[in-house]
């Protein structure tokens, strides 16, 4: 009776003078509802998510409307008043929305669960760059962002937040000005380095780490990280991939003896890099759609009451030439030496 009674956003409401329409847009489905139009105008109105259940209820046929959409599944549970919940973060009017289409019990939790935790990309292409302003706009509170390479114009076709002006300077500055133009809620730093090659202790800040760079690069990630979730993203050629998910500390394999198997696995690895051509299949449209998938698996490692959230070693693959998408659990059962099992 306590909890802030706000009708799901958008739900669309229509007074023809003798009845009460009222419109779902997730199903299209119409409902009417019964008695003088002007009492459920009223009604409706008051669901602002300013209001307390007990407060809604004191008003004419109250109780019956809001357990009939409550049963429709249009009634949002909050904590606090809605605009309480905005306050110094209008940004998070929409996205708060959205939240409330995925959780309808107390969605504020998503924007605070994320406002207090940082995520640590490693590489800033692509999609790197697209699960960053992702992030930003659902409400991470930190990015600490690397890449060592600077703007080139072949990126140009993918990699949204770089122009004509950018090309030779750090990716990772022309990112953060992006970001801080747009986002300037967000404590964003920047690190222009290999991150394998260098101190790992500035990354122990970092909450969740997503590696967006080369894949022999991310292979070597949870040798430094063992204890924080870690999630990959990239593609080869027409197919993409957001995961799988490791977290070593809570008993999955590490990228490296997941992904490594073999040193001639190692070695044809190698090779093959060594043989890279500038021809490599980059194109406009999968980035993006990647990142923000990325984005999306990502903020859900922290909202562990949400469904359909990636489980442990589980991936999301995208194929661009058919548009379909499939979940898969691979690479669980390789033995891993840093795997500490609990004893
Ligand atoms: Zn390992």
């Amino acid at each position: 009776m306590n909890d802030y009674i706000w009708l799901l956003p958008p739900a669309h409401v229509s007074n023809s003078g003798e009845q009460l329409s009222l419109m779902d847009f997730n199903s299209h489905r119409i409902m009417t509802f019964p008695g003088p139009a002007e009492i459920g105008v009223g009604l409706l109105k008051a669901m602002d998510g300013e209001l307390t259940e007990a407060q809604i209820n004191t008003l004419e046929h109250a109780q019956d409307i809001v357990s009939v959409l409550e049963g429709e599944g249009l009634i949002v549970r909050l904590k606090r008043p809605l605009s309480e919940i905005l306050e110094g973060r209008v940004w998070a009017s929409r996205q708060l929305a959205y939240y409330a289409q995925l959780c309808h019990e107390y969605p504020e939790r998503c924007l605070d669960a994320l406002a207090d935790k940082r995520v640590a990309i490693i590489g800033l292409g692509g999609i790197g760059m697209q699960a960053a302003q992702a992030l930003a706009g659902a409400g991470i509170g930190g990015l600490i962002l690397s890449d060592f390479d600077t703007v080139d114009a072949s990126n140009l076709n993918r990699q949204f937040m770089l122009s004509t002006k950018d090309v030779g300077r750090l990716k990772v500055d022309v990112v953060r000005d992006y970001l801080l133009d747009r986002h300037p809620h967000v404590e964003v730093e920047v690190h222009a380095i290999n991150p394998f090659e260098s101190d790992s202790s500035q990354w122990e800040r970092g909450d969740l780490f997503l590696f967006c760079g080369e894949t022999h690069l991310a292979g070597d990630a949870n040798e430094l990280i063992t204890h924080k979730p870690v999630i990959q993203a990239g593609y080869i050629g027409k197919e993409g991939l957001v995961g799988p998910l490791r977290w070593v500390e809570k008993g999955t394999p590490c990228h490296s003896c997941a992904i490594k198997p073999s040193t001639q696995y190692k070695e044809f690895y190698e090779n093959e890099i060594k043989l890279g051509t500038s021809w490599n299949c980059s194109g406009s449209t999968i980035n993006g759609v990647m990142g923000n998938i990325l984005a999306e698996a990502a903020s859900r490692v922290f909202m562990p009451w949400m469904d359909d959230a990636l489980a442990l070693n589980e991936a999301i693959y995208m194929d661009m030439k058919t548009l379909t998408m499939r979940r898969e659990t691979i690479g669980s059962e390789v033995p891993c030496p840093h795997r500490v099992l609990p004893s």
